[in-house]
């Protein structure tokens, strides 16, 4: 057996090894510039887009027309979940039996427990 040979094997084959991680931390770090770089380049057609929603409103232009069908039905699912962020926001739970109650009420809806 040869020890000089499969001491330099050894040697080789860390080195690869270490090129391999470093070549791998490098990627990683490409990757990561990629990524932060995919998201400046999203929010800058989300800007684009934004702004050509609000000049454009209204307008028919069939190859947009998806995309602002879209625009409109996220805009009202996000006013109807703030509505109902709202109400809850308005409501007190009655230390009694646990009830939402309007904030405004005198006495709990569903025991009758006065609220203060
Ligand atoms: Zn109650």
């Amino acid at each position: 057996m040869d020890w000089d040979q499969i001491g330099q094997k050894i040697t080789g084959f860390g080195k690869d090894v270490s090129d391999k991680v470093k070549e791998t931390a490098e990627m990683v770090r490409l990757r990561q510039r990629i990524c932060a770089e995919e998201d400046k380049l999203a929010d800058a057609y989300r800007s684009i887009g934004k702004l050509y929603y609000e000049k454009h409103e209204g307008e028919i232009d069939e190859d947009y027309m998806p995309h602002f069908e879209h625009v409109g039905e996220a805009k009202a699912a996000i006013e109807e979940f703030q509505g109902q962020l709202n109400e809850l926001k308005k409501t007190k739970i009655c230390p009694e039996c646990g009830a939402a109650v309007d904030e405004n009420a005198s006495f709990c809806s569903k025991c009758g427990h006065k609220m203060n």
